[in-house]
């Protein structure tokens, strides 16, 4: 299995995922043609995509969702509160292709199997995912205020972890935005701080964990040297120096990287 984050970042999410017999899109919240483009500079091409998960309504995750399945004939995946929650923004998509799944559901999606989690974010009916195909697992977790006793069920023991890690807690009780934002972002239904990410990678880590990917990075919030050393020095701590640890550009690809 590899994978890619092509977008990361309040302007727009997307990860590629693929294994030989498929590929699919987590959420597609850039303009089609933004992520064909973005998965052409990976030697990827759009038309071969099999599926889109949606993790929730928000237009950073969804923005491309409707033009990309109209285009391509792609199924999207979403909980049913999120697909009542995005219906009218991403336009109308064929019976056949919106599929509905529950939290807590185990899908196989061609050679895939999909974990589905709920996250807790001020969305719909938020959820993220396990990728898993034999021994390697890819487990996702961004757009989530708290961790939760249940999460760990799915992303204990991943190979690679793409792990949100928003804000610095203090740059943003500092910084420009205003205070209500400033709540809605550090509370249980936000985003994850770095200290989060560092909690998360306590938890969910373990010796079986040879990639880290830190994600969904504030442009004002955060600083990514403040993010990077922070949960390279949680890795060290755990002994787990020789996990590679890296963060998802906000506007280009992670080059494609083997899940473990
Ligand atoms: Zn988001
Ligand atoms: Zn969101």
């Amino acid at each position: 299995m590899q994978f890619s984050t092509l977008f990361s970042g309040s302007s727009g999410n997307a990860l590629y995922i693929e294994t030989e017999q498929g590929s699919l899109l987590v959420d597609a919240g850039l303009s089609g043609i933004k992520i064909e483009r973005a998965l052409k500079s990976i030697g990827r091409s759009v038309d071969k995509l099999g599926a889109i998960m949606v993790t929730h309504e928000h237009r950073d995750h969804t923005c491309g969702v409707g033009v990309l399945s109209r285009r391509f004939n792609l199924p999207i995946y979403a909980t049913e509160n999120t697909w009542e929650a995005m219906e009218c923004s991403i336009g109308k998509i064929a019976g056949i292709n919106a599929m509905c799944i529950g939290s807590d559901e185990r899908l196989i999606v061609g050679d895939l199997h999909i974990d589905v989690f709920s996250t807790s974010h001020d969305a719909a009916d938020p959820c993220s995912f396990v990728f898993s195909q034999g021994e390697e697992r890819l487990g996702l977790l961004t757009d989530t205020g708290c961790l939760t006793e249940r999460m760990g069920q799915f992303l204990t023991g991943c190979r690679t972890l793409i792990i949100e890690s928003n804000h610095d807690r203090d740059m943003l009780i500092d910084g420009p935005y205003p205070w209500h934002l400033k709540e809605r972002i550090r509370g249980k239904k936000g985003h994850l701080s770095n200290d989060d990410a560092s909690d998360a990678l306590r938890r969910f880590a373990t010796t079986d964990t040879s990639q880290v990917v830190l994600a969904h990075l504030s442009a004002e919030n955060n600083l990514p040297q403040l993010a990077l050393n922070n949960a390279a020095n949680v890795l060290l701590d755990m002994g787990l120096k020789d996990a590679k640890l890296s963060l998802a550009p906000r506007y280009q690809p992670l080059p494609l990287a083997q899940v473990g």
